[in-house]
């Protein structure tokens, strides 16, 4: 066996969900949304299975869907892009991860990785070979700086695996630090896996910038999308992968021996999807941005220094201004004594983590919200 995966503890989102279910807290640890998604999306998939799309769809993803993701990231990310040689259809960002770096990374080969990173990072690069070298963030900013950068580049870097918008920290990075890590992929000769799953949850006005908009890093990234987030229908499992097309061939080399294929009705149904109107887009960001103020602002009367949230589903709190600095400890206080579930955010660290802070999705009916608060509010 393998003591890379043998070795590994259950992810802290099944931790979570799994102590919420036995307790009958609230649970706002795992992220995933309460709204069902749009009606019309799930209608089309439902039809799509009825009227016989239900074999092997081609290897790549149905060209209409290809399509619909060129034309989509053309209209919202002004992207231009080749679908029959750009794009790929994967069983979520999950696989589009695994299979990324499966297909671009040699044993020994060295993996920039920031923390806090989503948990299935690090594993997945193990199990590749990758030699990790961390870049460690931290609130409230969570940026990182040319030093960081020049610490942990070296001639071995092969991958640089970034998540942007990133969970869990809720925030996004801003152009002027995508431009430094396309300066320093250049001269190291390195490839971004950027994750970009949330680019559509972004909230106060903001605009999604991918990596594949920075001049530098245009033919030497990966971007990764995913239909679960963009539609609220987390188990869907239907992600995008776009790339240069030297790229995309090695790419496509993974996926074909990873799963093959995606489900069709589910692609047919997400090629509709892509193509609705802006109103929906900004309706759903509307949505979760008003759960956001409203949970905010119920955190903020409960005492919580709030971190700011720029995107996802996700606000974090800190509590070390309480002096508290142990967040697994204080998150099985809260699901057991108060009935609320929460993710610790050293969870996503590998090394020397931030104790303090602890996540919340707030992507939830506003009754679920104010029945957490009125547990939250007794916590200090
Ligand atoms: N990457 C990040 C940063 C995520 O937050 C998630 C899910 N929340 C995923 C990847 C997984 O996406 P999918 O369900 O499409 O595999
Ligand atoms: N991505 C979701 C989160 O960050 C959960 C995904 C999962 O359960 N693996 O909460």
């Amino acid at each position: 066996m393998n003591p890379i995966f043998a070795d590994l503890p259950t992810t802290v989102f099944e931790v979570m969900s799994q102590m919420a279910r036995e307790t009958g807290a609230i649970n706002l640890g795992q992220g995933f949304p309460d709204d069902p998604g749009p009606v019309d999306v799930r209608q089309k998939a439902a039809e799509a299975v009825i009227s016989g799309w239900n074999q092997y769809p081609p290897m790549m993803g149905l060209p209409e869907l290809r399509q619909a993701v060129a034309d989509h990231y053309r209209h919202h990310q002004n992207l231009t892009l080749d679908p029959q040689q750009e794009v790929m259809i994967t069983s979520g960002a999950t696989e589009a991860l695994a299979g990324a770096l499966m297909a671009l990374i040699e044993p020994g080969d060295e993996v920039v990785l920031f923390q806090p990173m989503y948990d299935a990072y690090l594993p997945l690069v193990l199990r590749a070979g990758g030699v990790p070298r961390f870049v460690t963030l931290r609130p409230p900013h969570w940026r990182f700086t040319e030093e960081d950068l020049a610490a942990v580049f070296t001639p071995k870097t092969r991958v640089v695996l970034i998540n942007n918008p990133l969970n869990p920290a809720a925030s996004i990075f801003p152009a002027e630090d995508l431009d430094l890590l396309g300066r320093f992929c250049q001269r190291f000769g390195a490839t971004v896996v950027s994750d970009e799953v949330w680019e559509h949850v972004v909230f106060d006005g903001r605009r999604h910038l991918s990596v594949l908009a920075i001049d530098s890093l245009r033919d030497r990234a990966v971007k990764i999308g995913s239909a679960g987030k963009i539609f609220s229908l987390t188990g869907w499992k239907v992600g995008f992968v776009v790339a240069a097309p030297a790229i995309m061939k090695v790419l496509s080399k993974a996926h074909q021996f990873l799963t093959f294929t995606t489900p069709p009705n589910l692609q047919a149904a997400v090629a509709y999807g892509l193509t609705k109107d802006d109103g929906y887009f900004a309706g759903m960001r509307a949505d979760l941005q008003r759960s956001r103020d409203l949970f905010h602002a119920g955190l903020v009367q409960a005492g919580f220094r709030v971190l700011p949230s720029a995107a996802t589903y996700f606000i974090n709190v800190d509590l070390a201004s309480a002096g508290i600095n142990d967040d697994v400890a204080f998150c099985k206080t809260l699901v057991a004594e108060h009935g609320v579930a929460a993710i610790p955010v050293s969870a996503f660290y590998a090394q020397t983590p931030v104790t303090s802070v602890v996540r919340f999705c707030f992507a939830k009916k506003d009754e679920t919200l104010n029945g957490a608060l009125d547990r939250l509010v007794n916590v200090f």
